[in-house]
Parts: C-alpha cells; structure tokens; sequence
C-alpha cells in the first residue's frame, strides 16, 4: 500500500484567484459592453527588454553551433552568471558574497518551498498573516509547527518579533501583498533575534528592484551579523521580466549554520548543494545568458525604465485613491498597493462592487490571511492609460 504524505490533507484549497477568474468571466459574459480593467494580477506586462532579448538570441544561436552547444551546465548556475550577481546586487552595494554562496535557480517560487528540505520537520516556524501563501502551505506540507505574526495597520503592517522562540523565519520585503517595507534598523532587530535564537532568517527580496526610499536595504547581507543567519531570495521575475522565463537565485553563505540534534554545526551551504545537485540540473543556459544581460549597461538602462513605469503606476494608484478619501498603503517601494476597504465592508464585498460598479478587478486582501480582511490589493502591472482610467473611476464612484 502506497501511503500518502497526510500533511497535504491539512492544506486549505486556495479559491482566491480562481473564484476572481470565476466572478469576471460571469460579470463579462452578462455585461459583454464594458471595458473591464485588471489591476489584480500580480505578473508583469512588460516584454523583455531589448539587450536581454539580443543576449537570448545569440545563446539560441550558439547552441545551434558545435563549439557553442551546452549540455547540462553547472548545477549552481554557470559561473559567468554568478560572477555578475556578485559583482552587481552584492559588491556594488559593499555586501562581501562570493560566487559559490549563490544558487541560479528557476524561480524564487520553487527555492522559498524548496529550501524546507534542509530543515527538521520540528523546527518551529514564524509566517507573517497575510502572507505570499508558498512560505505557508510548503510548511503546512512538511508538517512544521507555524507561528502567525499578525501584520496589521496597528504595527504600521510591520510583524512584531515573535513572543516565543522560533527556528525559522519568512520575511518578504518590499512586502508581498502589503507593499511594506522595512528600514535598516528595523531589519536589524530580527537579524538580532535571529543571532540569539540561532534561528534562520528565510529573507524573500522578490521585489528588491522596487525600492526608491533611501534606509531601505537592498539585501539583508547590508545588515551587519546577517550572513550568520539568512539566506536570501532573489528573482529576476519582476526585476526584469521573467515570469515566464523562470530565472531566480538564493544565496547561503558559508558563514551559515544549522544543528543536528546533538548541537553539531553544519554549514547550510553544504547541505543546499548537495540537495541541488541530487534534484536539479540546472538553469537552462540561454536563460542564464539572457538573466546576465540584465546587468549589461543596456540592459540596466532598459529595465529601470520598465521598472519606473511600474512605479509611476503605482503613485498613480496610491495618490489618487488617497484624493479619494481612501487609506492607502505601500505603493511606493513596491508594484502593491494595500486600500483598506470601506468600513463595514468585507474584502470580497468591496471586490464586487468594485467589479460590478466600476468595472475594475482588484484582489481581495483576505485571500492572503484572516489579517487581509478588510483589505484589498491593487496592482501597478497595467498600462498606464489603464491605470489612470481606473482611478478615475474609483474616484468619481467614490
Ligand atoms: N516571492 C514573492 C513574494 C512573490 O510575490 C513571487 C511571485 O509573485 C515570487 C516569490 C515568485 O517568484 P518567481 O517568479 O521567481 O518564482
């Protein structure tokens, strides 16, 4: 008999974006006259900028050519891709990280819910509420205890450190779906925590190229005594792009220890790259050659472009819906902005008038924790035409 990992029994089925998909095609069905905007969708409309495109082609080209041809590559990444993270998201910034600290991977999806293969089943958990639900339900499938850490507009939608000791710990900053972001100080408290606890920081930076607001770390590493407890996140998703093209990266230092039951150090690095190279065989080399471009001088040009009219979209957003009396936050160092609902109003039931009232989709903050009620999530990836005639409409309707 073949038995099954019971834990997956305890995972909530997640309705959230299907039940949107659902709503808008019955609305659009009924009502096949009007203009619906999308400002929910949390993936990128740009296409790939033009220096990443060019380096795409020529890798095509090359494996096209005997001299040229890659098979499997290094499971770690190729080294002329980690050569330029380092020198660019690390030493760029005075962060010492060396070549063989990072992990080239598909995605940070896949390396935020892969990594709990390191890491005891009885470690202890903290998960903000509302959260990115990947930190979540790979826990709930491993079988971890999880302790919820409340962000709510009280804590300015910054998690309080948590009252009991943890073993492990999700932080997402700028923050997915709240847009939050945490100053160097405040980041320094729970390296602290960490460093006493000797727990692990699991540090998602999904959306670091958002950051405009000086004080805001662009890699937890700037926070001193980091490298002795974090592994970070990174992925050239948002960044650059790549939801389809899956390129994504972690970094363990080497500095980094985890503790068998008898108290032994271990170094994480070691134990990551052994799991790599049991169950993967590597980005495929002309995503890595395309994920390269984007630190070419061109490349950088022609993402930040793309990245500020998010931005600009995203103030769209932030201002108008403040003009027209809403609380709002985020926004400003991130593609998300968190709009508290309407008092007496439930996340879903804002979401329908706003569907039915003024044709536009959002996602309801409940769909992200019970501490999402009463919220809702706007997104900066739409056009700005777009972006500005739904505002409006808020506004007018407001
Ligand atoms: N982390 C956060 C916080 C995200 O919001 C997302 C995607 O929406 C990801 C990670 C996934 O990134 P990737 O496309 O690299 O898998």
């Amino acid at each position: 008999m073949s038995f099954i990992n019971e834990n997956f029994l305890a995972l909530q089925d997640s309705y959230l974006f299907s039940t949107i998909a659902k709503k808008v095609a019955k609305y659009t069905e009924e009502n096949p006259e009007k203009k619906i905007i999308k400002l929910g969708i949390g993936d990128v409309t740009k296409p790939i900028v033009p220096a990443c495109l060019e380096a795409m082609h020529k890798a095509v080209d090359e494996m096209g050519t005997e001299q040229g041809f890659k098979g499997y590559g290094p499971e770690q990444g190729y080294l002329f891709l980690r050569k330029a993270i380092v020198e660019n998201d690390y030493q760029a910034r005075g962060v010492d990280i060396q070549e063989d600290e990072v992990f080239v991977s598909d995605g940070a999806k896949c390396d935020c819910g892969n990594i709990v293969d390191i890491f005891s089943q009885n470690n202890k958990v903290a998960i903000t509420d509302p959260v990115y639900p990947v930190y979540l339900d790979t826990n709930i499938m491993s079988g971890r205890e999880i302790i919820y850490l409340p962000v709510t507009e009280e804590n300015n939608f910054k998690p309080a450190l948590p009252e009991e000791k943890v073993d492990m710990i999700y932080l997402c900053f700028p923050n997915n779906p709240t847009g939050t972001v945490l100053e160097k100080e405040e980041l320094k408290k729970w390296v602290d925590y960490a460093k006493q606890n000797h727990s692990i920081i699991l540090y998602d930076s999904a959306y670091e190229s958002f950051i405009t607001e000086d004080n805001i770390p662009h890699s937890i590493y700037e926070i001193e005594g980091a490298k002795e407890v974090a592994i970070e996140f990174k992925s050239y998703s948002k960044t650059a792009g790549f939801t389809g093209v899956r390129c994504a990266y972690l970094v363990i230092p080497k500095t980094l220890k985890g503790y068998t039951k008898q108290g032994e150090e271990i170094c994480l690095n070691k134990l990551w790259n052994r799991r790599t190279c049991t169950k993967f065989n590597g980005v495929s080399y002309i995503v890595q050659r395309t994920a390269e471009a984007t630190y070419s001088i061109e490349g950088k040009k022609q993402i930040r472009q793309n990245i500020n009219a998010y931005l600009e979209n995203a103030k769209i957003i932030k201002e108008g819906l403040e003009e027209g009396g809403f609380t709002v936050y985020g926004g400003v160092n991130s593609p998300y902005v968190w709009l508290k609902v309407p008092k007496g109003m439930t996340s879903w039931e804002f979401f329908d008038q706003l569907l039915e009232e003024v044709n536009i989709v959002g996602t309801p903050g409940s769909g992200f924790g019970k501490n999402g009620e009463g919220y809702f999530r706007l997104t900066a990836f739409a056009t700005k035409e777009n972006t500005i005639e739904a505002i409006e409409r808020i506004k007018k309707w407001r």
